[in-house]
């Protein structure tokens, strides 16, 4: 196994216990094939018409700066934006929300971002444990995180049994597995995503949390798609 380093990777120094922002977060993920939905980064409303223009509506606009962690609390997120004047009118809604928390020379633009679907939101996590060492998290995504206190923790490294078990442990195993004539849910791409969770906890000596939330769950055959990723850096000895 080889070992490495999320600040080697990026090219940069980030300090103990940051976040990365989103863009930093996607470069580390894409290295594991972890699969995310396409976006552009944008430094105006013009550019935000031109990529979602490329991107294809219905688009979602979200604000990027290391000093706003949960952006949809602080009005940062707008989602299902179908038209050049809803782009506009986003862009400057979050702009004037994000500029309550943040200086604009902190502000690294705006992400226009492919809007996803799926048949259920879960969320994938990683955090390492002063005990236990790496551990990893599957459990209800979204919004239902904090309501349904629904999940499933294990230490890393874990089988795709293991995975497949914590699943099962879910109460959110139902939407997953085709409860009441819902489509049964990619559960084999779910299994390849926490299992690349798992190597990274392993591999990236640096890496101190991950939380991939949500996660969108397709049907069967049809993959998963991270939408939001959150990657904690943590120092090591020199
Ligand atoms: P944060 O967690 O920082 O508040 P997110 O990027 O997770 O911000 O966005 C908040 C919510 O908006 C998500 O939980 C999800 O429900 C929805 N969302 C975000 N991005 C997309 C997307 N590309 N497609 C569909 N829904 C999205
Ligand atoms: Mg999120």
């Amino acid at each position: 196994m080889t070992m490495a380093k999320i600040t080697a990777y990026l090219g940069k120094e980030v300090g103990s216990n940051t976040t990365l922002h989103e863009m930093d977060a996607r470069e580390i993920l894409a290295r594991y094939h972890i699969p995310m939905n396409r976006y552009r980064l944008t430094a105006s409303a013009e550019e935000a018409v031109e990529a979602a223009e490329d991107i294809g509506y219905p688009v979602v606009l979200k604000i990027v700066s290391p000093d706003i962690i949960h952006k949809s609390d602080i009005g940062g997120v707008k989602v299902n934006l179908a038209s050049e004047e809803e782009v506009r009118a986003a862009y400057e809604d979050i702009m004037s929300s994000a500029l309550q928390h943040t200086k604009k020379e902190n502000m690294i633009g705006m992400t226009v971002q492919e809007m996803c679907f799926g048949e259920a939101e879960i969320l994938i996590g990683m955090k390492r444990d002063s005990v236990f060492g790496p551990t990893v998290v599957i459990g209800a995504g979204g919004v239902m995180v904090e309501l349904l206190q629904d999940y499933s923790l294990r230490i890393c490294p874990v089988t795709r049994e293991d995975v497949a078990e914590m699943l099962n442990e879910l109460k959110t195993y139902k939407l997953l597995s085709g409860y009441r004539g819902r489509p049964e849910t990619d559960i084999e791409a779910i299994i390849d995503v926490v299992m690349q969770v798992s190597r990274m906890s392993a591999e990236l000596e640096d890496l101190e949390a991950l939380d991939l939330n949500p996660v969108l769950v397709r049907a069967k055959g049809k993959g998963v798609v991270a939408v939001d990723a959150r990657l904690t850096v943590k120092q090591t000895g020199l």
